[in-house]
């Protein structure tokens, strides 16, 4: 789910490096903000975790992932130059 709307969103951030690293990093940066207690070693088991079942979810959803784009975006781990995406 969270990796759906990832890649709907990273279509209108085409700025965005989008590698593996970057995408790791924005989805364990949203799945830790909406549920601080799935913290886990282990990025697949985290977002199985991860249900959404109403639309206000899934706006919040999209507005948490925006969050990881933006943040990631500024200073990406993967040597990437930043960008200022929002
Ligand atoms: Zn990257």
């Amino acid at each position: 789910m969270a990796q759906r709307e990832y890649d709907k969103l990273r279509l209108q951030l085409p700025r965005f490096c989008g590698c593996d690293t970057c995408r790791g990093d924005v989805l364990v940066y949203t799945v830790n903000r909406l549920s601080p207690h799935y913290v886990s070693t282990s990025q697949g088991e985290v977002l199985t975790e991860l249900r959404l079942g109403s639309d206000q979810e899934k706006a919040k959803l999209d507005v948490v992932l925006l969050e990881g784009f933006r943040k990631v975006g500024l200073a990406p781990r993967c040597g990437a130059k930043p960008v200022q995406l929002v």
